[in-house]
């Protein structure tokens, strides 16, 4: 079947995936309140979650990513991964966690059949850790990344908000770290939502600084992958690990965007920023509405904008990136 395409002629190889809006993190940036407000459980089943995957494989999405809110606090996370990885046409399942209880769990999420792991770092240093965060977890973390190196997984992203005045101090720890670790770091800018604007306004800090630093120490950006993520990556020849940049606020960001967001409410989301998603649930209620799944899904693609506007000021919809799954 032809692939998905936009009216800009960009691809869609990719689909991330929420499974729940719940999260028992309260991350400065995104939850500073906790989860007052979630739909934890009303999101997708296991069946919705097969028939959505179904219909996005069979028109070339071959990557998901299962994130949140907390996707591991689904009881049935490794129920969620077995389904989807015997679905024909899915190469790659990946996950995104605040790493929870990822020492004991890691196991079984590698043995259900996750590929790749993205866990959420920001910092270091377990004070800073706790104050971003709410939780005293550093250690466990850091742990549960070890044992998942042990448990064979060849590489793990770690994602690290770059923010003024909390962790912007912190680039040599976190470069001293994969110096012999293979971890691939990713500082992503901070981004505004409806709910941060103070903190925001505060605590942006630029991605350019840190590529700056970085080619003065010698590190060389690589060639971008078709199926690459948005994050510029840099390598060197000193060190095990990999940095990436990631910097929405950066002109063209949006021109290689690669992938589409599906909320745990089974809302098709065409940007992290959109004013609102395009339900799809109820098309995912038998197995027999595949077709219809598809056109709706083809027809929402026309209204893909060509970027977001966030160096306006506007976020669309979007409260929390916990809300859309980040
Ligand atoms: N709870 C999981 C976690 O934290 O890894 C998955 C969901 S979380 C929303 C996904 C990613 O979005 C995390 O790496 C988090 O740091 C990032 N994120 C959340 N709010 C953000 C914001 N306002 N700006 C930049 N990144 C943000
Ligand atoms: Fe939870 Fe992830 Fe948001 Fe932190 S970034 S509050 S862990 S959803």
């Amino acid at each position: 079947m032809q692939p998905l395409q936009d009216l800009q002629g960009r691809k869609f190889p990719y689909l991330r995936l929420s499974v729940t809006d719940l999260c028992n993190f309260r991350c400065n940036y995104c939850l500073p309140d906790g989860c007052l407000d979630h739909h934890h459980s009303e999101a997708l089943t296991i069946d919705e979650v097969r028939r959505l995957v179904t219909a996005f494989a069979s028109v070339g999405v071959e990557k998901i990513r299962l994130t949140g809110g907390e996707p591991t606090l689904r009881q049935d996370f490794s129920d969620i991964v077995r389904t989807i990885k015997q679905i024909p046409g899915i190469k790659k399942l990946a996950m995104t966690t605040n790493g929870y209880k990822m020492d004991q769990r890691v196991t079984d999420w590698l043995d259900a059949g996750i590929d790749a792991i993205n866990v959420s770092v920001d910092s270091l240093d377990p004070r800073a850790f706790e104050l971003i965060t709410g939780h005293n977890r550093l250690r466990e973390i850091l742990s549960g990344i070890q044992n998942a190196f042990d448990h064979g997984l060849p590489s793990i992203k770690v994602n690290a908000v770059a923010m003024k005045g909390i962790n912007d101090d912190e680039l040599d720890a976190f470069l001293d770290w994969i110096r012999d670790y293979p971890v691939s770091v990713r500082f992503m800018e901070l981004m505004q939502t409806g709910n941060n604007l103070e903190f925001f306004q505060k605590h942006h800090f630029s991605g350019k600084k840190i590529q700056e630093l970085l080619l003065e120490r010698g590190w060389v950006r690589k060639v971008r992958l078709y199926d690459a993520g948005p994050a510029q990556e840099y390598c060197h020849s000193n060190y095990e690990g990999t940095i990436g940049l990631i910097m929405p606020y950066s002109k063209d960001f949006c021109n290689d965007c690669n992938r589409l967001r599906i909320t745990s409410l089974g809302q098709l989301q065409l940007c992290l920023f959109a004013e609102s998603g395009i339900d799809l649930r109820d098309l995912l209620q038998s197995d027999g509405q595949q077709e219809e799944l598809l056109a709706r899904i083809r027809d929402s693609l026309r209204l893909k904008e060509d970027g977001h506007f966030l160096d306006q000021g506007w976020t669309g919809g979007t409260q929390s990136i916990s809300q859309v799954g980040g």
